[in-house]
């Protein structure tokens, strides 16, 4: 414990318990759901005002909502950022950043193992707007200091969503500084309760909110966290031209989520160094990616994401039929367990199939653990694995 006399900033649990602040009218605890579509004005001196810039209250709810106001706050404080923007859902987040940040021409430099969909919003879109698309193993935007030269934007995923590959943030930070590089990570799997990218030197953290930061399978969001300026050029873009915002409805439910968020990652930390110790005594499991913390790197513990390799000996659809507690599904970061066999992945008809073209083993099954017990999650994991075995 520190010294309770020392002033030190609040940790992240305190942040996300911080009372919302009501600027004016009732004193709610909670943000009151503004669904509105327009706010007016008492009478046109004070719609002039507003309209040349010298106040800044809310006008339309594309661009400004008290209700997701009051989210982004949350979350940049949370993420150590000076801005914070809501999105629709996480694509609308990395597509208005790439959209607003990107220029024909430009290089961007990617991480391979990216996100599915964000590797085919590359491929199928910016490449064609003329964008130079390089896709580079985690570890070498660390390794070589000359691979952000001439390059505009680096996007990072650490850890990734497949495969769990980390990188070193605070050292990429350092290179692209020097090459004049923006960076932007997908902190997805990590929340900013494990990880602070901005801390470290990167320029932009965003997230699907749709996983951890929502925490309930309930709601679809993204949410971008970053500086002043560069949220000023997103905002001006992406909300105003694109449209993609957040809904003032699924911004309550986000900053609900966030509430509990360092609550709820302390339990799938929990669960996940539980299943690393089993899984490692269990033959059938050829290769465990689980990222653990590395605080040098920037990741401060685990999260409930992460995948194996099995045995050709074990019959993985008869392993994921076996199962009682673990649901089959695509996404992540909820109340419940879930598997993604990656075979599942690979017989995905889109192309380009990003799991193909950075060779996901077929054998690789992606665990999320979700709040359930973990010593019952455990024990039906071994009972589908004993079924599954030929
Ligand atoms: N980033 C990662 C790592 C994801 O797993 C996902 C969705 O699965 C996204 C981004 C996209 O988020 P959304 O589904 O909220 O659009």
């Amino acid at each position: 414990m520190d010294n309770p006399t020392t002033p030190t900033d609040p940790r992240i649990a305190t942040l996300l318990a911080e009372p919302h602040r009501p600027d004016g009218g009732i004193d709610a605890a909670v943000p009151p759901i503004v669904q509105t579509s327009l706010f007016t004005f008492a009478d046109y001196v004070a719609f002039e005002a507003r309209m040349s810039g010298q106040s800044d209250s809310p006008i339309y709810t594309r661009v400004q909502n008290p209700t997701v106001a009051a989210f982004e706050d949350l979350m940049a404080r949370a993420e150590r950022a000076e801005a914070a923007i809501g999105f629709a859902s996480g694509m609308a987040a990395i597509s208005a950043t790439l959209l607003s940040l990107l220029r024909p021409g430009d290089r961007l430099a990617c991480v391979t193992h990216v996100y599915s969909d964000a590797f085919r919003l590359m491929e199928t879109h910016l490449r064609p707007f003329g964008i130079e698309i390089s896709y580079h193993d985690p570890c070498a935007f660390a390794d070589d200091p000359e691979l952000l030269s001439g390059v505009q934007l680096a996007y990072l995923e650490s850890p990734g969503s497949m495969m769990m590959r980390m990188m070193d943030l605070p050292r990429i930070a350092r290179h692209a500084r020097r090459h004049g590089t923006i960076t932007v990570i997908d902190n997805t799997w990590a929340t900013p309760v494990l990880q602070q990218p901005i801390t470290h030197g990167i320029d932009v953290s965003l997230h699907s909110a749709s996983k951890y930061i929502g925490g309930h399978s309930d709601t679809v969001a993204g949410v971008v966290c970053t500086s002043a300026e560069i949220a000023a050029r997103i905002r001006s873009h992406a909300l105003t031209l694109f449209g993609a915002k957040l809904a003032p409805f699924e911004a309550f439910l986000l900053t609900r989520g966030l509430r509990s968020l360092d609550a709820r990652m302390r339990q799938h930390q929990r669960s996940a160094a539980q299943f690393v110790a089993g899984l490692e005594t269990r033959p059938e499991v050829t290769a465990i990616h689980a990222p653990g913390p590395a605080p040098e790197m920037g990741l401060n513990g685990r999260s409930g994401l992460l995948s194996i390799e099995l045995r050709e000996a074990v019959d993985i659809p008869r392993f994921a039929d076996a199962l009682k507690l673990f649901r089959l599904g695509v996404s992540w970061g909820g109340f419940e367990s879930l598997i993604l066999p990656a075979g599942v992945g690979l017989a995905q008809a889109a192309d380009p199939n990003p799991m193909r073209h950075f060779g996901v083993p077929p054998r690789l099954v992606r665990l999320s653990l979700g709040l359930e017990d973990p010593d019952d999650l455990w024990r039906d994991f071994c009972a589908a694995l004993d079924a599954a075995r030929t």
